[in-house]
């Protein structure tokens, strides 16, 4: 890492994308890096524009049906777009994200859209509706993710993830439901990993109740640059208080499903 470099962040369609608060994710990035002595630029993509081929990192959040058609719509016409994944930029994608740069998706109503294909992922419509808190732990075999703390975050989509051979989960759920498939309790994963690309269905904004993911992310931005330790010491009481939380069974259970 160099003192002063600079870090392109994009922040991909929020007013298409950006129902769930994830906006916040890029102010975490920003101000993470700052501390860092690191330079954040952060553009803001619109309907409309073209996506810049040069950005360190894209950001996507999560948001309802019809943004998230148009936002794959943009996304797979966008030669930017296309040239930053094919150059390893890293790409940060959350829930309704996490699903456009899947292989395809289903929509209320049963319409099934094409994603970027960036990952190996189809989403279908589940029952019931996955809302509530989640706890979930990094798994040793998440690529570029391995080694996080769990994370929490909160969940709320009607559509659930299966993912294929070339993709790997993120987390194992300890509460909640996840990527959702195979039934109403999920098949036990939470995100995805799929070299440069990382996705996770959490709210939270994920990166301010997780912050050692923003520097994960912003690490790999950086080209791999270890970041100096940057004490954040309210984000261990909140996991703390989430974890007493999840395992007192205060959960709604038609929702949530504990694991242990
Ligand atoms: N619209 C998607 C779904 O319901 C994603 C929702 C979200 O981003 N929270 O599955």
């Amino acid at each position: 890492m160099n003192a002063g470099q600079t870090i392109a962040i994009v922040h991909l369609f929020p007013t298409l994308m950006g129902t769930y608060g994830d906006g916040g994710n890029l102010l975490v990035l920003a101000r993470r890096a700052k501390a860092r002595g690191l330079t954040p630029q952060v553009v803001t993509v619109g309907p409309g524009d073209a996506i810049p081929a040069q950005g360190d990192l894209y950001v996507l959040g999560g948001g309802e049906d019809a943004g998230q058609v148009a936002a794959a719509r943009y996304l797979r016409q966008s030669a930017g777009f296309k040239q930053a994944a094919e150059a390893g930029a890293c790409i940060f994608a959350v829930c309704a994200g996490l699903q456009v740069l899947g292989t395809d998706f289903e929509v209320a109503g049963g319409a099934i859209e094409p994603g970027v294909g960036l990952l190996d992922a189809v989403t279908r419509r589940r029952e019931p509706r996955a809302v509530g808190e989640v706890w979930a732990e990094v798994l040793p075999e998440a690529g570029s993710a391995a080694g996080l703390p769990p994370l929490t975050g909160y969940e709320n989509h009607g559509g659930g993830t299966a993912l294929g051979p070339a993709a790997r989960p993120l987390a194992r759920v300890v509460s909640g439901i996840g990527n959702g498939s195979g039934g109403p309790a999920g098949d036990g994963t939470e995100g995805v990993v799929q070299g440069h690309v990382l996705a996770t269905y959490l709210h939270g904004p994920v990166l301010a109740r997780n912050p050692e993911l923003a520097d994960r992310l912003l690490s790999l931005a950086a080209g791999g640059a270890t970041l100096p330790d940057l004490a954040t010491p309210y984000v261990a009481d909140l996991r703390q208080e989430r974890e007493a939380y999840v395992r007192s069974g205060k959960l709604s259970a038609d929702s949530v499903r504990t694991r242990r």
